[in-house]
């Protein structure tokens, strides 16, 4: 299913061009025309859903398998010190395309985007409490 207007459907079936570094039935993988580092790129679901919430199972999974052997060929192809796998769901979260898809970045000794975070100061309380609103 294709939506209308959504870029990243263009994209993934093809109607506007973009550096494809994998294709298959379910997927195509292409370079980041922003990228964080050098070989930034996202894995896209050629069928249409907004976010991580509204993809069927089995595809998650499959995305997931395609991001570890692309990780495993852009490292060694790139001789990548190490890699982030991102994945944005909604505005808060930095979300600005809202067709689902997972970054792919190899980090570099020398690189300097800003992927993590301070850590918050919370008691084991909170924790706890946290713990419980999740599993309830
Ligand atoms: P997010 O903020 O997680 O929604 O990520 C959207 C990403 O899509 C950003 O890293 C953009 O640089 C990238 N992007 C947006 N438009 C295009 C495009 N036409 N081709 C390739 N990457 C794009
Ligand atoms: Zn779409």
């Amino acid at each position: 299913m294709k939506k209308d207007n959504c870029i990243f459907c263009k994209i993934a079936n093809g109607d506007i061009p973009s550096r494809k570094l994998y294709e298959d039935d379910n997927f195509v993988v292409i370079m980041d025309l922003g990228p964080a580092t050098k070989g930034h790129s996202l894995i896209i679901p050629k069928d249409h859903y907004a976010n991580l919430y509204e993809m069927p199972a089995d595809l998650a999974g499959e995305a997931m398998k395609l991001a570890q052997k692309m990780a495993i060929k852009m490292t060694d192809a790139l001789k990548a010190d190490g890699f982030n796998l991102v994945q944005n769901n909604g505005e808060v979260a930095g979300q600005t395309v809202f067709h689902f898809h997972l970054h792919l970045i190899p980090r570099y000794k020398e690189d300097a985007p800003c992927i993590t975070w301070t850590p918050q100061t919370v008691s084991g309380d909170e924790l706890d409490a946290i713990k419980d609103t999740i599993l309830k």
